[in-house]
């Protein structure tokens, strides 16, 4: 892995880079960290990077060309692009999963009172390490980088990270070390007794009963995520990357308990396939050389449920668009428009997401619209007979 740090404080780095674990993990070539000075590639005579906010108030901003320039010079095809900023995305251990299986990230570290907001466009993705305000994007970009370099494989020793806090939603179980007794404090006796399969089980019962007391959270969001069927692995039977292979190569790509991706003359960028094929497919890339970088084989379930959720989320706006229109009184140009796209929601539902839902799903979600559309209708009707009544007594009056 290869880390590219924009800094105008690279000496802040020194130490960070120069003591253990991240330190061997250098030495040992399992990743490289390289701090940039991007006032290095300020054009102007003070190589200034900063300038006074437009439309006034306190601090400076940092200015685009810099930074666009420093991005540039050292992005490539594979380089993932992450601004340090308090507004982002809370980092994780998941998010440090995740970033540890790239092969090139590129941290911009911000100071004074933040970026010219045109920056964001050159970025993948906006991450913040909490809740609070720091003076810069230094020590957020060390806390990322140490937590994703020692989830690299072969930094640390597999073991240590498959059990710690957070992996799996659940917090680390209790560790103790010699002496066995220290001032009438003892080590719990299943550690000193030698059977494995008891200390497994005892540190798993613990793992559950730690984040049971200190962070009841993460267990309620471990039993909806496996609740929901959504649980990362079991539903997405195979992800993998096969860089560089002409789709013309893939043959027969991998196969699982279940699916299998073979060759066909059908030609598809994203497609779903049936496991009961034998014919399989050919599979086309978007991009020029017709390569596949990602084959992701998901569970029809998994599909529908994602399906679901996209169009209930439809739904959903259908019905706050309804509330809005019965709100502008007796706007008649509001009332057809939502009608208007109630049916094309209807119409839409049913030629892209039949396919996915299953029949009863659909059924269910047609009524729903049906209803939804008939009570908006009849609170129209009343609404606007009680505002003619009402104009009618003004008239007399
Ligand atoms: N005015 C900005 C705001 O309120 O959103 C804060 C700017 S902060 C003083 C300067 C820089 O420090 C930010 O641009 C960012 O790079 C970094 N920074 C500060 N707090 C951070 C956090 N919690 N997570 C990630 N980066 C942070």
């Amino acid at each position: 892995m290869k880390i590219d740090i924009l800094t105008l404080f690279p000496n802040m780095f020194n130490g960070f880079k120069d003591e253990s674990i991240i330190k061997r993990a250098i030495d040992d070539e399992k990743v490289t960290i390289n701090t940039i000075n991007f006032r290095d590639f300020a054009t102007n005579k003070h190589k200034k990077v900063d300038d006074t906010p437009y439309g006034g108030g306190a601090g400076m901003v940092l200015m685009c060309q810099p930074i666009f320039d420093a991005v540039e010079s050292v992005k490539q095809k594979n380089s993932k692009v992450i601004l340090l900023s308090p507004q982002g995305n809370t980092f994780n251990q998941q998010k440090a999963y995740e970033l540890s299986k790239e092969e090139h990230l590129i941290f911009i570290c911000g100071h004074y009172e933040g970026f010219d907001e045109r920056i964001k466009t050159i970025c993948d993705d906006e991450i913040s390490i909490g809740d609070y305000v720091l003076t810069g994007g230094e020590l957020p970009a060390m806390v990322i980088c140490d937590s994703i370099v020692r989830l690299i494989p072969g930094v640390i020793d597999k073991e240590s990270a498959y059990n710690e806090s957070f992996s799996d939603n659940l917090l680390d179980f209790p560790t103790y070390t010699k002496p066995r007794n220290y001032k009438g404090m003892k080590v719990p006796d299943v550690l000193l007794s030698g059977d494995h399969e008891k200390i497994d089980k005892w540190r798993k019962e613990k793992r559950l009963s730690v984040t049971n007391e200190k962070r009841p959270d993460l267990l309620e969001s471990k039993v909806k995520l496996e609740r929901s069927g959504l649980k990362k692995n079991k539903h997405k039977i195979y992800v993998d990357d096969i860089k560089n292979i002409k789709v013309t190569e893939i043959k027969q790509v991998k196969k699982t308990g279940v699916y299998k991706v073979f060759k066909d003359d059908e030609i598809r960028a994203i497609t779903i396939f049936n496991p009961s094929m034998i014919t399989g497919y050919k599979l086309k890339g978007k991009n020029k050389s017709n390569s596949v970088n990602k084959i992701l084989v998901v569970k029809d379930s998994f599909i529908r449920n994602v399906a679901l959720k996209n169009v209930k989320k439809k739904v959903d706006i259908l019905a706050y668009r309804f509330n809005l229109a019965l709100c502008s009184e007796d706007d008649d140009d509001a009332t057809s428009r939502v009608l208007g796209e109630a049916e094309m929601l209807k119409q839409m539902i049913i030629n892209m997401y039949a396919n996915y839902l299953g029949g009863e799903n659909l059924d269910k979600i047609i009524k729903n619209i049906n209803l939804l559309t008939n009570e908006f209708v009849k609170a129209k009707t009343i609404q606007n007979s009680f505002f003619s009544k009402e104009k009618e007594e003004q008239r007399r009056i």
